[in-house]
């Protein structure tokens, strides 16, 4: 773990998740983007194809009828006379300015079988172009063979400029009426394709049809379907080559369609990702607090829980338990842990400070209590408020050893001088009756009672009703010098809060000196410091 800062679920779990949502949304967009982008692509592709093609069969409709029309003029007696007799009448009777608008033709050229042209008229307003004749290429070896004149029954279909605005003619040789004679010359209907009658062809309002002389056209357009941009809007855009009867390309018919769709589509995704992302954003605030609420909350709560108790072995409230999953069940091993251990951790508190033969509270307990007992003299303040004024404040103690108790075990055994050692402590507990009294194992064959708030005679007292509870039990002692049985010397002393050099040591100390000049004394008695002569002390 070391050199990896610390992290928290609180800030992993939201990050990991704001991650999560984002890149979901993201892929979410950008795959609708795709899919509706390309479905939409392709369909227009198609859609774009079908109009083409439907522009196609206008236009070759147009040219047939064009063509039935001008075969029906030139396979017929009146015009084949004409390009004999030139006789006006049949002009002024056949092509009324009337006539050429109303079945909009807007020239008719006729024309020698020698290339002259005999007649030619342009449609108001078409008669105001400059030029007033169309330019057709009449010498054009599709029209006219250079060595025959007009062959016979060979109808031209073509394109041409006029005006610089492209336009279909249909050439017909002027036959009699039953096509067996040769034919003198040629008979031409022109129809303009201009932008009204381009945009009259184009099938739908968003597809248009544009025409773009092959004199202005720097490089060729590409061919097949592009998408373009034009004055900022998108379009889709194909160019075809449209070439005069003998093959030339004399310009480019060019289809346009509207692809606003797009800008739409645009609007639409900008829109889609905006709910996105308030979506993404909803769903993963509702989330968040999901799995804080369920997961993150619950586990910090284990977290201090334990936290708490490992450092102090105390915790509070046991953690609920009401939840029927792992967590509900995490909780309730938590709980029996730490009852457990808590258990434990008491039992070995207890066991610590127990002496382990006799059952009384052992050195180190007794030395606790010295401590407690150091700081409330420190302090003069009185551990019970119901003792007599003289004895409140003053701490006794009083130790006990055994009388020749080396002799005893070398007699009875050391398990008998366990035995006894039991007997002993259990009579000192019974002797010791004040809650605050503390009997204790000293060690080996020494015991001790700390007496609170008792004076040293209090002490006195006590001690001696041990000494004689001892030699009550008659424990058989063939190796002591004193009694037939076994016996006890003890050594009391007291001190007062306010009494200089008045602390615990001492106390230790003096009872220790009271001790001792019991033994010298003859043993099987109690001594108290206060009796000892000033050089023993
Ligand atoms: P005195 O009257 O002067 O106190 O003589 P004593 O023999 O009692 O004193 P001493 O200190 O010479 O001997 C103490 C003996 O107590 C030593 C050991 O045999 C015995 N003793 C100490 N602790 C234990 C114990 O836990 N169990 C047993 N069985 N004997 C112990
Ligand atoms: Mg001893
Ligand atoms: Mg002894």
């Amino acid at each position: 773990m070391a050199g990896k800062g610390r992290s928290s679920l609180k800030e992993v779990i939201p990050l990991n998740m704001a991650v999560g949502t984002m890149a979901f949304c993201m892929v979410a967009v950008l795959s609708a983007y795709l899919l509706v982008a390309r479905g939409f692509s392709t369909l227009e592709r198609t859609d774009m194809e079908g109009r083409i093609a439907q522009f196609g069969v206008l236009l070759r409709r147009e040219r047939e009828s064009l063509g039935g029309f001008v075969m029906s003029y030139a396979e017929w007696g009146d015009s084949y006379d004409y390009l004999a007799t030139r006789d006006p009448s049949y002009i002024e009777d056949n092509y009324p300015a009337s006539w050429m608008r109303a079945q909009k033709i807007d020239a008719v050229l006729i024309v020698a079988d020698d290339g002259e042209i005999l007649w030619s008229s342009v449609a108001v307003p078409r008669a105001d172009a400059s030029s007033g004749v169309p330019r057709l290429r009449y010498r054009s070896p599709a029209l006219f063979h250079e060595a025959y004149g007009v062959e016979p029954s060979r109808a031209v279909y073509g394109f041409s400029v006029f005006d610089g605005v492209p336009a279909m003619y249909v050439s017909w040789p002027v036959t009699d009426d039953l096509a067996t004679l040769p034919p003198r010359g040629v008979l031409v209907f022109v129809r303009m394709l201009d932008d009204e009658v381009l945009r009259s062809y184009a099938p739908g309002d968003d597809f248009n049809v544009s025409w773009l002389p092959a004199s202005e056209t720097e490089k060729k357009p590409v061919p097949g379907i592009h998408p373009v941009k034009v004055d900022g809007r998108d379009e889709l855009e194909a160019w075809d080559p449209v070439a005069d009867a003998d093959g030339t390309v004399i310009g480019y018919l060019g289809y346009h369609k509207d692809r606003s769709w797009l800008a739409a589509l645009r609007v639409m995704l900008l829109q889609f990702f905006v709910i996105g992302a308030a979506a993404g954003l909803c769903a993963y605030l509702a989330s968040y607090f999901f799995v804080k609420r369920q997961l993150v909350d619950p586990i910090l709560v284990i977290r201090d829980y334990l936290g708490s108790f490992s450092s102090a072995l105390e915790a509070g409230a046991a953690l609920g338990t009401d939840r029927r999953d792992e967590l509900g069940e995490l909780s309730a091993h938590v709980n029996s842990l730490v009852d457990r251990v808590r258990v434990q951790a008491r039992e070995l508190d207890r066991l610590a400070l127990t002496d382990g033969l006799t059952g009384l509270p052992n050195r180190r307990s007794l030395d606790k209590t010295l401590s407690l007992l150091r700081l409330r003299s420190l302090s003069g303040y009185p551990v019970l408020d119901s003792r007599s004024s003289d004895e409140r404040g003053s701490v006794a103690c009083g130790m006990i050893d055994v009388d020749f108790f080396k002799n005893y075990n070398d007699l009875y055994g050391h398990a008998g001088g366990d035995a006894a050692l039991r007997s002993i402590g259990l009579v000192i507990r019974e002797c010791v009756m004040r809650p605050d009294d503390l009997p204790s194992r000293y060690g080996g064959e020494e015991f001790a009672v700390l007496l609170p708030d008792t004076d040293e005679a209090g002490a006195f007292t006590v001690l001696e009703r041990v000494r004689r509870a001892v030699g009550a039990l008659e424990l058989p002692h063939a190796g002591s010098a004193v009694s037939v049985a076994v016996t006890v010397s003890c050594g009391v002393a007291a001190v007062r809060p306010g009494d200089a050099g008045a602390d615990m040591d001492a106390l230790m100390a003096m009872a220790d000196k009271a001790l001792y000049a019991a033994k010298a004394a003859g043993r099987n008695r109690v001594t108290a410091y206060s009796s000892l002569a000033a050089d023993a002390r």
